[in-house]
């Protein structure tokens, strides 16, 4: 058996192309477009090449897009002030600190510093409450991006049993979160696995709906999935390949080659959950102007 592939790229590219028009439409209603801020602290590579990404796709889709970037020895104080700036704009909907933030900044006291309701990475506690408790709330992009292939993908995690191995603050909780909700395209029975774990594989092979956010490339073999299963490779990891021009090439936490051949549907790594991430968060930023503007018919999140 070889699994169908689940591609991010393709569901994220059926996403924009939903939101390109609604955002054409708000911005000729309310004579401004969704506007999203990012704060960038320090040089960090990956960031950078994040930060890039979602400025790339504001401008390709008309959002209203402005990077503050601050040196790597930019004090607490400093990042707080422009957090605070933006949280009073009226142009700006959505606000987004990159992490991680250098040794000198509070990360949870910047997090919680911005105002809930422009908070599109879901991280405010006041969010994070919400989405716990079923209320409408931004969610978590990556995590949001999960659920969201899922139902696109047509593997609806309802009565299902859902193994996630991983139990990060950004990733594996708020999966386990929206999950086993009450709700259409929820209603999961799951189970949360982690480095302390006793009898790891046995209990990923129980597991309908697979979804690895790990941190280990290749982690997942063959003998930890049922066959048949749905396996959601969340990881990205950089391992060394010379035959590879930059070096390095990107891997999931999913021994790929090995699972899809007994996985029944599988993401890849790249081009699986990774897109799914910015695409969410241009939904979360869309979802913001639209509530903060009053709009009935607003984007639905779950
Ligand atoms: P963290 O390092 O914060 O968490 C990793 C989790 O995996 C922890 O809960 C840890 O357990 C668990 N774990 C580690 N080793 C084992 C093991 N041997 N057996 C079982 N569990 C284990 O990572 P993140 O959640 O931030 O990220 C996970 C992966 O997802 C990374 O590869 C990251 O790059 C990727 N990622 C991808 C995104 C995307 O856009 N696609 C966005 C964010 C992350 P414990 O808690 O006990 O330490």
């Amino acid at each position: 058996m070889s699994a169908e592939i689940i591609s991010g790229k393709e569901i994220s590219d059926q996403i924009y192309s939903l939101l390109a028009g609604r955002i054409e439409n708000l911005t000729q209603k309310f004579g401004r477009p969704p506007g999203l801020a990012v704060v960038l602290v320090g040089d960090n590579p990956a960031s950078q090449v994040y930060v890039r990404m979602k400025t790339k796709k504001c401008a390709e889709l008309g959002v209203f897009s402005e990077e503050i970037r601050l040196n790597a020895d930019a004090s607490h104080a400093e990042v707080m002030r422009h957090v605070q700036e933006l949280n009073q704009r009226t142009d700006i909907d959505g606000i987004l600190v990159q992490l991680p933030l250098p040794v000198q900044c509070n990360e949870p006291e910047i997090l919680n510093a911005i105002a809930p309701e422009k908070d599109v990475d879901g991280f405010h506690p006041v969010n994070v409450g919400n989405m716990l408790i079923g209320e409408p709330t931004f969610l978590p992009c990556t995590p949001y991006g999960v659920w969201y292939m899922l139902k696109a993908s047509g593997h609806s995690p309802e009565g299902k049993h859902v193994v996630i191995v991983g139990r990060s603050n950004i990733v594996g909780k708020p999966i386990f979160a929206i999950l086993c909700q009450k709700r259409a395209y929820a209603n999961a029975t799951v189970t949360m696995c982690h480095s302390r774990t006793a009898n790891l594989p046995e209990i990923t092979r129980q597991a309908d709906i697979l979804i690895a956010a790990i941190g280990s490339p290749e982690f997942v073999k063959k003998n930890m999935v049922k066959p048949g299963a749905v396996v959601i490779d969340v990881g990205i990891n950089r391992v060394d390949d010379p035959s590879s021009q930059r070096g390095y090439k990107l891997v999931g936490d999913v021994d790929f080659d090995e699972v899809r051949e007994v996985a029944s549907a599988i993401t890849p790594v790249p081009g699986g959950v990774g897109p799914m991430t910015i695409a969410m968060l241009l939904c979360n930023t869309v979802y913001s102007f639209e509530r903060r503007n009053n709009v009935n018919d607003h984007l639905r999140i779950l």
